[in-house]
C-alpha cells in the first residue's frame, strides 16, 4: 500500500481543470505522507494526454482501450476495481464533478472502502488523510478522518485547488486493459453540446453575477450591460433561476455551480452561505449592496453600499470609457 491515485478527467480528448488541481493537491499529499503520485489515465489513442501528465506525476498508468475513450461508468468501475485491488493504493481523488459523482459511489462498494465526498480540502495529520467537507447545506464544516489499512476514495470539489507549475520526473507505464467483455448496460452515443449562445459561466475569468435585488427580469439588462462591457459572462443567484430570469446553467452556488473567476462581481446579492459557498474561492470580489450589513460585504475585497439601479449604469460608463 503506496501510492496517492488521482483519477485523471477529460472529455473529448482534453484532460479537465479538475485533474491538474487534484494533481496540484496530491502533490502536496504525497510529500507530506513520502509516497508516489500516480496519475490514472483511462482513455483510447490518450498518449497526448499522457504526455501532458507525464512532469506532474511519479507515474502515469494508462490503461489504453476503445471502451475507454469517452467516458462509460461501467467501463470504468471495472478498469479501476482491477487496477486499486491490484496496486492497493493509500488514496484515490477523483473529482466531485457529474463523472465522479456517478463513479465514485459504486467504486467504494465495490471495493469496499470508505469514501469521503464533495471534499473541500484533504490534508495529512499524523500520517493519516484528513478530509473537510460540508453538512447542512454548507452550513457547517466537518473534519473527517480516515483510518488507515485500506485505500480511500475522496472526491474533490471543483475550484478547490488552484493548479500549480511543478515538475516532476514522471514516467508512463502501460497498464494492459482488464475490459475484456463487450460493455453491456451502457453505451456511449453522443456529445451533445451547449446550444449556441449558453455560456459555461465556469470557464469565463469575469463573472458579474445578479441577484433577486434586481426586482425584475426586464431590469437583467443593465446588469448585462455592464458584463457585456469587461467581457464578462453574466451568472445569477438562485432567486433568480426560481424566477425563470435566467437559466439554470447560470446560478452559482451549492445547488449551482462552483466558480473561481479573476473577478466576481455580486449585484444584489445577499451572500446566504449557499451563494458563497460556490464562489468565495474567486480572485477578486466586488459587491453592490444597498444594504451595509449584507453578509456578501464578509467575504468581498471591495464594498460598494448604494443602490445598483445608479451604481451599474455609471459603472459601466466608466468602465467603457476606461476601454476607449
Ligand atoms: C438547499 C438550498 C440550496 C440553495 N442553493 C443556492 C444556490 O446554489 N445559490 C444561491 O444563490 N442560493 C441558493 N439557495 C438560496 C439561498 O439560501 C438564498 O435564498 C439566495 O442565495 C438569496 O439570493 P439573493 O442574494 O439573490 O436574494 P436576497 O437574499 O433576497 O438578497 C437580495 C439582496 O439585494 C439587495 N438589494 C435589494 N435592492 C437593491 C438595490 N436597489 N441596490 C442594491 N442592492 C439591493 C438586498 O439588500 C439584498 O441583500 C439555496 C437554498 C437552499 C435551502
Amino acid at each position: 500500500m503506496d501510492d496517492i491515485f488521482i483519477l485523471a478527467e477529460h472529455r473529448q480528448g482534453e484532460l479537465r481543470d479538475i485533474t491538474f488541481e487534484m494533481l496540484t493537491k496530491g502533490k502536496t499529499l504525497s510529500e507530506e505522507m513520502g509516497k508516489p503520485l500516480v496519475a490514472l489515465l483511462l482513455g483510447h489513442n490518450a498518449g497526448k494526454m499522457a504526455d501532458q501528465l507525464k512532469d506532474r506525476a511519479n507515474r502515469v498508468m494508462l490503461v489504453e482501450d476503445p471502451k475507454l475513450e469517452n467516458y462509460n461508468s461501467e467501463a470504468y468501475h471495472k478498469a479501476l476495481v482491477n487496477l486499486i485491488e491490484q496496486e492497493n493504493p493509500l488514496a484515490v481523488l477523483i473529482g466531485h464533478t457529474a463523472f465522479g459523482m456517478d463513479l465514485a459511489p459504486s467504486l467504494a462498494t465495490a471495493i469496499n472502502a470508505p469514501i469521503a465526498t464533495d471534499c473541500l480540502d484533504v490534508m495529512v495529520v499524523n500520517a493519516r488523510f484528513k478530509a473537510i467537507r460540508q453538512v447542512y447545506g454548507g452550513k457547517l464544516n466537518v473534519e473527517v478522518h480516515l483510518k488507515p489499512g485500506q485505500p480511500h476514495l475522496i472526491t474533490v470539489r471543483p475550484a478547490s485547488f488552484s493548479p500549480e507549475d511543478y515538475s516532476l520526473p514522471g514516467e508512463i507505464v502501460n497498464v494492459a486493459s482488464p475490459l475484456t467483455e463487450e460493455i453491456a448496460s451502457k453505451r456511449f452515443l453522443e456529445y451533445v453540446e451547449a446550444a449556441a449562445g449558453e455560456v459555461d459561466i465556469t470557464q469565463s475569468p469575469i463573472l458579474v453575477s445578479v441577484g433577486r435585488g434586481i426586482k425584475d427580469q426586464e431590469n437583467i439588462t443593465i446588469v448585462q450591460d455592464l458584463a457585456d462591457s469587461l467581457g464578462a459572462a453574466l451568472s445569477c443567484s438562485r432567486p433568480v433561476v426560481d424566477k425563470k430570469w435566467l437559466p439554470k446553467e447560470r446560478q452559482v452556488g451549492t445547488s449551482g455551480k462552483t466558480v473561481k473567476p479573476k473577478v466576481y462581481i455580486a449585484v444584489g446579492i445577499s451572500g446566504a452561505f449557499q451563494h458563497v459557498a460556490g464562489m468565495k474561492t474567486s480572485g477578486t470580489i466586488i459587491a453592490i449592496n444597498k444594504d451595509p450589513k449584507a453578509p456578501i460585504f464578509n467575504v468581498a475585497d471591495y464594498g460598494i453600499v448604494g443602490d445598483l439601479f445608479k451604481i451599474v449604469p455609471s459603472l459601466k460608463e466608466k468602465v467603457k470609457e476606461a476601454f476607449a
